[in-house]
């Protein structure tokens, strides 16, 4: 997708070479219109899935998710990275470890949010070890729903994130990937 190809080449900031700040359009400042772009772009590459759920991770991946579950009219589900007191009902639970943070959180959705009919596709922000996306995967698995693909916002393709889901039998669809981030400078595939 140029325009965000752009953006991450233009506003991307590299902060060692594994990692890259965007946020003055996705993880703290949110540029909506582009944002309305991403998940009509990722919901026309799965058009030909009956997708009844958007489900992602709060908190960057729930600006792309909306925008998706918007145009496509299904509701948008975001796992929680801690089970809020208000969580009375059951729920589904795993583990994942956050790249960035280096730690690992228990993250969790209510059980009456997903059920077996839902065909879902899962969106982040970023793809780098694939640990959200397949924790996301697993709670999908745990209510015997079926993941019928993934949207990635930024692939970093030096990581082993899609190589891991794909071997899980999983499509993915990155719209923006990167290369590289070595020498401070971000270099996206194909250039
Ligand atoms: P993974 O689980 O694939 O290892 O990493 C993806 C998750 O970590 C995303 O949900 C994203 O929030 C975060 N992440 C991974 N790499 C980056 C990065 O380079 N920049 C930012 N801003 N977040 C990242």
């Amino acid at each position: 997708m140029r325009t965000l190809q752009d953006r991450v080449k233009e506003d991307g900031v590299v902060i060692d070479e594994k990692i890259l700040k965007v946020d003055s359009f996705l993880n703290h400042q949110i540029d909506a219109k582009l944002m309305y772009e991403v998940g009509q772009v990722i919901i026309d590459h799965f058009s030909d899935k009956k997708i009844t759920k958007i489900l992602t991770i709060e908190a960057s991946g729930i600006a792309p998710a909306i925008m998706a579950s918007l145009h496509l009219d299904v509701p948008c589900l975001f796992a929680k990275k801690a089970k809020p007191s208000t969580m009375t009902s059951e729920y589904y639970h795993t583990d994942i470890h956050s790249f960035t943070k280096n730690t690992t959180s228990t993250v969790v959705i209510a059980k009456q949010f997903l059920n077996e009919d839902d065909h879902v596709l899962i969106i982040d922000d970023f793809l780098a070890n694939g640990e959200a996306s397949l924790g996301l995967h697993r709670l999908v698995k745990a209510a015997n729903a079926t993941t019928s693909g993934i949207g990635i916002v930024i692939e970093k393709s030096f990581q082993p994130g899609r190589e891991k889901l794909e071997s899980e039998g999983l499509e993915v669809l990155s719209l923006c990937q990167v290369s590289s981030l070595l020498g401070n400078k971000v270099k996206l595939v194909g250039e």
